[in-house]
């Protein structure tokens, strides 16, 4: 009964997110999926982020979070458009949720959509919003133990950041075991290392998003 019910969950969600896939089509618009747990650099990387690209593409934010508009307002001191979603205690964005956000974005305006979602590293997983790329950012911090944690969260990443390397010297953190069991659970995955304070690694993956953008556009 209650494996019905939340198959019934997912397959409206699905429906309204392909509502939202065509929407972000329809508008030539590029739309990922930031996740990871709270504190690992979703805000921080968005920021840095927005601050490549100016001049180069337009950048559309969707800030999701249980309470507090605080990212929000971090985020449109960079002059691009945010809207913020406060989820009321719901632990992940869902596509209805995203479908009421984008009535307040100017997609015209939007060759980029950021959206991210609430820090957790599990039901963000199952709920597709439309996006057409997940982002899976993980911080040293956390510990190189992650992928066998959270398997579905690392499947369904079609990238992973591992976010503040500039703080390697000091953990116990093994990047070469923890890249090997992501791709033991996902073949498909791009993994790169990067700092938000010093800016390494920043660069790559500001040329993996201009890259997906290109193809789109093709
Ligand atoms: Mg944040
Ligand atoms: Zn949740």
């Amino acid at each position: 009964m209650e494996i019905k019910v939340v198959k019934d969950i997912l397959g409206a969600n699905e429906q309204i997110a392909q509502k939202n896939r065509q929407l972000f089509d329809s508008n030539h618009v590029l739309a990922v999926n930031l996740m990871s747990s709270p504190g690992a650099g979703k805000t921080s990387l968005i920021l840095e982020t927005i601050k490549r690209l100016k001049g180069k593409t337009r950048v559309g934010v969707v800030e999701g979070d249980i309470s507090s508009s605080l990212d929000a307002e971090a985020i449109g001191k960079e002059g691009v458009p945010v809207v913020q979603i406060n989820t009321g205690g719901e632990c992940h964005l869902d596509a209805n949720m995203t479908s009421t956000a984008l009535g307040s974005v100017p997609l015209k305006d939007v060759d980029l959509l950021l959206i991210e979602n609430v820090g957790n590293l599990v039901c963000p997983a199952e709920f597709a919003l439309g996006e057409h790329k997940k982002i899976l950012i993980s911080s040293t911090p956390e510990g190189d133990d992650k992928p066998f944690k959270y398997p579905l969260m690392f499947h369904e990443a079609d990238v992973v950041l591992i976010n503040k390397i500039d703080l390697l010297p000091y953990l116990k953190f093994n990047t070469d075991a923890f890249s090997r069991a992501i791709k033991g659970i996902n073949q498909k995955v791009e993994i790169f290392p990067i700092s938000c304070t010093t800016g390494e690694g920043i660069e790559k993956w500001v040329s993996w998003l201009l890259t997906q953008m290109s193809r789109r556009q093709s």
